[in-house]
């Protein structure tokens, strides 16, 4: 059966260019980096221009946390995930340590 993408469900970080309403538009995020030590979402952009696309709801396109018990193949296997701050950065909030 072909994978669906995972949906955001939320994203509580409204100063990124692709939310609105507390809801990330744009197709894809990427989450986490090789030296990254947070599960965060590597697509945040501050910019005053809007972006996205309003009748979009994002998703994950790709995950590269393999400390996350979730993540296989560097690859999200949530249901669905949220995305919410942490210190100055928006963090996958769905992460669950292995
Ligand atoms: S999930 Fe990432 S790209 Fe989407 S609105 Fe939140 S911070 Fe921005
Ligand atoms: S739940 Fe885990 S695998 Fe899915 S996006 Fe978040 S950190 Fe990555």
């Amino acid at each position: 059966m072909e994978k669906q993408m995972v949906k955001i469900t939320s994203c509580e970080v409204t100063d990124c260019a692709y939310n609105k309403h507390n809801a990330c538009h744009t197709l894809a995020i990427t989450v986490g980096g090789p030296s990254d030590p947070c599960p965060s979402c590597d697509t945040y952009v501050h910019a005053s221009q809007r972006a996205g696309i309003v009748d979009v709801q994002g998703g994950i396109g790709a995950c590269k946390v393999e400390s996350c018990k979730l993540n296989s193949s560097l690859e999200c296997t949530a249901s669905s995930v949220t995305i919410g701050k942490h210190e100055s950065h928006p963090d996958c909030l769905t992460f669950t340590p292995r």
